[in-house]
């Protein structure tokens, strides 16, 4: 089976628009996180016809990206060279995980550039003595987007994980999620957004139909 980014229904309706109508889609804000920091960063827009995805627009957007992603980096003080890596880092990993959605290696280009943001120094955890929270010491965006670039080069290196990739069955979703469920039959980005509300559509289908 050939999957791509481009496959999903959302994404093949904005590759067939004009140029005046996809300026004319609203302007996203909300993140989506499905809890693999390398997916999700390939999620949150890009070059082209991803743009109309955009949600980092500004440094600020990548601070609370990392805060509230899966990495869970607060405090971090993004400025444009941060976003501009980010914005490199993301073009990378989103062309790998394309190739490796449709089982191919992703090409030497992408995985130097994700390399490179790896070989910044990583996060350091840091535990709080007295109450045992966890989290990391003084944190930059740059060491967070090399966990994330890390993150990409585990999914890379590991057939098994790339079958694990999945493109949300919802018809107006399009989000490429990883599915690390036991039994791996996840077929929705998240329950809240998209499952809960295609099985009601499913269900009140199948009560007009019965
Ligand atoms: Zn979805």
């Amino acid at each position: 089976m050939t999957r791509s980014l481009a496959d999903s229904k959302p994404a093949r309706a904005v590759i067939a628009m004009t140029a005046e109508q996809r300026a004319a889609l609203p302007r996203r804000t909300a993140f989506v996180f499905t809890g693999r920091p390398a997916v999700d960063l390939a999620m949150t827009g890009g070059d082209d016809w991803l743009s109309v995805w955009e949600v980092l627009h500004a440094p600020a957007d990548l601070d609370r990206w990392l805060a509230e992603g899966a990495l869970a980096v607060p405090g971090t003080r993004a400025d444009a060279d941060d976003l501009r890596a980010a914005r490199a880092l993301r073009r990378a990993v989103t062309a790998a995980v394309d190739a490796l959605l449709g089982e191919r290696l992703p090409q030497r280009g992408a995985i130097e550039a994700i390399d490179a943001a790896a070989a910044v120094a990583p996060l350091v955890p840091h535990v709080d003595p007295r109450t045992g929270a966890r989290g990391w010491a003084r944190p930059t965006a740059r060491a967070a987007l090399s966990d994330v670039a890390r993150d990409a080069l585990e999914l890379i290196a590991d057939r098994a994980q790339w079958e694990r990739l999945r493109i949300c069955a919802s018809d107006d979703c399009g989000i490429v999620f990883y599915d690390a469920s036991r039994p791996g039959r996840r077929r929705w980005c998240s329950t809240e957004r998209c499952g809960d509300r295609n099985r009601a559509r499913s269900y009140r289908a199948r009560r007009r139909s019965g």
